[in-house]
């Protein structure tokens, strides 16, 4: 989606990974392929390219570190860094004064049975790297689960969180730019289905004061990591309306696909404008808009029938071009605008639903 972006405003795209016919690699203009430990193949990619960006924050410190000798790289290394575990995150929000879920370092099981009685069942033990749509969690009911859930973690270093019976999830998407113009898409509310982000919509529905609140500690979180880019801070908003920061992504969300369509710039196109030193776009919508994902399980029964969810003619249909689904593999998504939010989620969730009408 970013490099769609970029190609249409002139730019040339040449991606890095380590995989092949990638989602990218298939709209740019080079797609080199290799593993991110291959120090060398960085630095000649970094020497090919004026600024170097991020689809995927778990890139390891060297690799950026060696694209960084060679390019402008945002955002920033000790940003992905940071962002890239969990346990770091949580420690430089809480120093900076930002609301965070209660949480807890846990390196031996008996740090987990301390942690458990602190902060009190139930509660969610996470993987302090490489996690993301609830992979590498284990909830903890009471103390039976404490053992299965600390041996599920396979030795690796944990944090243990405080369950939060949140009254919604909500995001800010956001863009900041070198000179440090702030530009953001309002608060987008997200519904999960089993962990994994399902429908969200646009305006989200919450009070003046949330929506302020949430826009305030975005703009300084991304002022606090001099922030270039598209990032997305995810909260959970307690039923005594307050916010709590769950996640920051550094780098466009998918909560943020629903800026296609109603806005001048979508968050890829303000990612393309903010990382290459250009004015940031309009993030006005011109009316409420939604998004649901398409993950693979869609494809259970064979091919979705396209036509037939196409007949809802107010949705656009992105698929990203990877090659297997499988379920839980976010393979796509629908948008949809509307006079309401409502109204647009309305529309994703009849279209989505009519994919499954057989062929
Ligand atoms: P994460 O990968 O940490 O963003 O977690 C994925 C989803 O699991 C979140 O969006 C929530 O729906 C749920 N979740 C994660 N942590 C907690 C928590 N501490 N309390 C309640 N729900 C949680």
């Amino acid at each position: 989606m970013f490099t769609i972006e970029a190609r249409k405003m002139g730019f040339r795209v040449h991606t890095f990974s380590p995989d092949i016919d990638t989602p990218t690699g298939q709209v740019a203009d080079i797609e080199t392929t290799a593993v991110y430990e291959d120090l060398d193949a960085v630095r000649e990619f970094a020497r090919s390219v004026e600024v170097v960006t991020f689809e995927f924050e778990n890139v390891p410190s060297a690799t950026v570190n060696a694209a960084a000798e060679f390019a402008d790289v945002h955002p920033s290394g000790e940003i992905l860094h940071t962002t890239q575990n969990r346990l770091r995150e949580k420690t430089f929000l809480s120093k900076n004064g930002f609301p965070v879920t209660p949480f807890r370092h846990i390196k031996l099981i008996d740090d987990l049975y301390r942690a458990a009685n602190d902060l009190g069942m139930p509660a969610v033990l996470k993987t302090a790297g490489f996690g993301y749509d609830g992979k590498g969690q284990a909830k903890i009911k009471e103390s039976s689960d404490i053992e299965s859930a600390f041996e599920a973690m396979n030795g690796k270093e944990s944090i243990l969180e405080a369950f939060i019976d949140f009254e919604k999830e909500v995001s800010v998407v956001c863009a900041r730019g070198s000179n440090g113009n702030f530009s953001h898409y309002g608060v987008i509310e997200n519904e999960h289905a089993n962990h994994i982000l399902d429908v969200s919509f646009a305006p989200a529905i919450v009070s003046e004061m949330v929506f302020k609140d949430a826009i305030d500690i975005a703009k300084s979180i991304a002022d606090t990591f001099q922030y270039v880019g598209t990032m997305c801070v995810e909260f959970f908003l307690t039923k005594d309306e307050k916010l709590l920061v769950n996640e920051i992504a550094p780098r466009p969300h998918n909560s943020g696909h629903l800026t296609f369509g109603p806005c001048v710039a979508s968050q890829f196109e303000q990612q393309v404008r903010a990382v290459c030193g250009l004015p940031l776009g309009s993030t006005e919508f011109y009316r409420p808009a939604a998004m649901a994902n398409l993950p693979g399980d869609i494809w259970n029964d064979g091919e979705p029938n396209w036509a037939a969810a196409l007949t809802e003619s107010n949705v656009k249909l992105h698929l990203y071009g990877k090659a297997e689904p499988k379920p839980g593999r976010k393979m796509g998504h629908l948008t949809a605008t509307a006079p309401s939010a409502e109204a647009a989620s309305q529309y994703v969730r009849n279209s989505r639903e009519l994919l499954k009408k057989m062929l």
